[in-house]
């Protein structure tokens, strides 16, 4: 697979990725390679990454708990004080080795360290590949505010390698999948039409969408690195979406969803909101809504949830002046951003997920 050239580093595929990533240590000899994990991807990623990695350079393994949870300052303070006692100096390496939560810490970890020091960064999941490791955003949580503390700071290249994918569990490669179903509805089409002909997934049918993925996401992000106009295409599905994986967070009696079936819950109903307000075509409404329930299951969201993921919405970070702002689609690949949506027309697209 060819590489993508983002801002001034590559994102390279598969076993060539390894050829790029050992000439790059060869020829800017680190002083030290620090390799961040968690205990997942230390036992499942590690052992694939050391077997390709060609160095005498000394390398340090630093490994912090998974989970969101532990996306935070404590946790960036614990990889400083490690770095520190491992002697990493400004001309050392970190390898970010994991999911997104790995990829945003890491990389803000390096890039505050001694003001910055050189990253790369390996996504192991399948929403860290096609959305987190491309764009430039590093950062971690300030309690429930998510990524409230961070940069944007570009990593020296990102390796693809799709065997990683083999050890995530079905449902984290489900929660990826609805950002690559995000490129294709409002993007670029094609992608939803491979994706409504599959019979089954697998890691092979998904790993040239992971490429076009990952290409549009550059595209968007190198166009508007700061979210002022195109970058906000990457929202749709995400107004409600993450209002609705907010909800189910905090809600003690309700299971947590992951971030893939919220956003395909925001997806569909963000879709009745863009039938109802800029006539798409509804035919396709129902395409979306049958598959994304066949992917995902059916949610269930009471009416007396309504009102709560409301509130979470108003208070969205993405909200300019207390204002909710939607990216809504005219038809496939035809978005409108910036639109106004009354609180009758959200409790009715519920309904309509609903029903
Ligand atoms: P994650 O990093 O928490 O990974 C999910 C789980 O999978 C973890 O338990 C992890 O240990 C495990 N895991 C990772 N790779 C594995 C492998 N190969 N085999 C087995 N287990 C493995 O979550 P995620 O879904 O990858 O990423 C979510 C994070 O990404 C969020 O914090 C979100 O804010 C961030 N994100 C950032 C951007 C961005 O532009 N920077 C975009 C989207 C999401």
């Amino acid at each position: 697979m060819t590489p993508i050239l983002s801002n001034n580093y590559y994102i390279n595929f598969q076993e060539e990725s390894y050829l790029k990533l050992n000439e790059f240590i060869a020829s800017n000899t680190p002083s030290k390679i620090f390799i961040m994990v968690d205990e997942n991807t230390h036992e499942h990623c590690l052992p694939i990454l050391m077997e390709a990695l060609e160095t005498s350079i000394n390398i340090e393994i630093i490994e912090i708990e998974s989970g969101e949870e532990n996306k935070n300052l404590d946790t960036c303070s614990g990889v400083w004080h490690a770095l520190t006692e491992l002697g990493a100096d400004r001309k050392s390496l970190m390898i970010n080795l994991g999911g997104g939560v790995i990829t945003d810490l890491g990389g803000f970890v390096a890039s505050c360290f001694k003001r910055g020091i050189a990253f790369v960064n390996i996504p192991t999941t399948l929403l860290s590949m096609v959305d987190a490791s491309v764009g430039g955003k590093t950062g971690v949580d300030l309690g429930v505010l998510k990524n409230q503390i961070g940069l944007f700071s570009d990593p020296e290249m990102v390796l693809i390698d799709t065997r990683y994918l083999e050890t995530v569990t079905e449902r984290e490669i489900c929660s990826g999948l609805a950002e690559i179903i995000k490129y294709g509805l409002s993007y670029d089409i094609k992608i939803w039409d491979e994706i409504n002909s599959f019979k089954k997934f697998n890691i092979k049918n998904i790993s040239t969408l992971i490429h076009r993925s990952i290409e549009i996401k550059n595209e968007v992000v190198t166009e508007d690195p700061k979210e002022n106009g195109l970058r906000k295409v990457l929202n749709f599905g995400h107004t409600l979406g993450h209002a609705i994986e907010s909800y189910f967070l905090e809600s003690e009696n309700k299971e947590k969803l992951t971030h893939g079936e919220a956003i395909a819950i925001g997806m569909i109903t963000e879709t009745y909101i863009s039938e109802k307000l800029l006539n798409f075509p509804i035919e396709k409404l129902n395409e979306i809504k049958q598959l994304l329930v066949k992917i995902y299951g059916k949610t269930i969201i009471k009416k007396s949830d309504y009102n709560p993921i409301i509130e979470l919405l108003i208070h969205d970070k993405k909200n300019v002046s207390g204002s909710v702002n939607f990216v809504l689609l005219k038809d496939f690949e035809k978005y409108k951003f910036n639109c106004k949506v009354e609180k009758d027309l959200l409790i009715e697209a519920l309904d309509y997920y609903n029903s």
